[in-house]
């Protein structure tokens, strides 16, 4: 049995899981109105009203439908999140090659002694770029301030960016 089957209320709810096992609280929805599936407990509403039995209508997050119903497609509610996991593992390789890169640079990389202090070049370059700012209150382009302050073409201003994983189209400001 996996933590999946876990008949234990709080621990059930810290995980984020829905209930299995017909006790009663969150389960899938798919909701009527826009077709989304998601826990019952991204609903908005469904508040207790205040010295009453009765509770609030629950909405669907994304269209307002009241009450959007339980999916009863167990398929369609594993594609779903099968959808998910494919975009985090997409995203989880590109970061590991982007570690993997910036581990290579910064092995390659020259140490040069400073006044008795080591650095490397990838280290004070690194520096530079991440310190560079815009001159105008209005904000500047990274990469048009990376020009200015390296005295270089638009090129190696974006290669700078990339290098060390900054947006060369995102505004700095002085
Ligand atoms: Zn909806």
């Amino acid at each position: 049995m996996s933590e999946a089957h876990c008949n234990k209320l709080p621990q059930r709810k810290a995980l984020g899981l829905v209930t299995h096992d017909n006790t009663g609280g969150p389960f899938v929805v798919e909701c009527q109105g826009c077709g989304e599936v998601y826990p019952s407990f991204h609903c908005l509403g469904g508040e207790q009203i205040a010295d009453t039995g009765d509770h609030e209508d629950a909405r669907c997050p994304h269209c307002d439908q009241i009450d959007p119903e339980e999916c009863d497609n167990a398929a369609l509610a594993w594609n779903i999140q099968q959808l998910k996991i494919n975009e985090l593992q997409r995203r989880l390789n590109a970061a590991d090659q982007r570690i993997d890169e910036l581990t290579a640079q910064q092995a390659e990389s020259r140490v040069i002694t400073l006044s008795g202090c080591e650095f490397t070049e990838h280290d004070l370059l690194h520096t530079a770029v991440r310190m560079v700012t815009g001159t105008s209150r209005r904000g500047t382009l990274r990469w048009v301030a990376m020009k200015d302050a390296f005295c270089c073409g638009s090129g190696v201003a974006h290669a700078l960016c990339w290098r060390f994983g900054f947006d060369p189209d995102e505004t700095v400001k002085p």
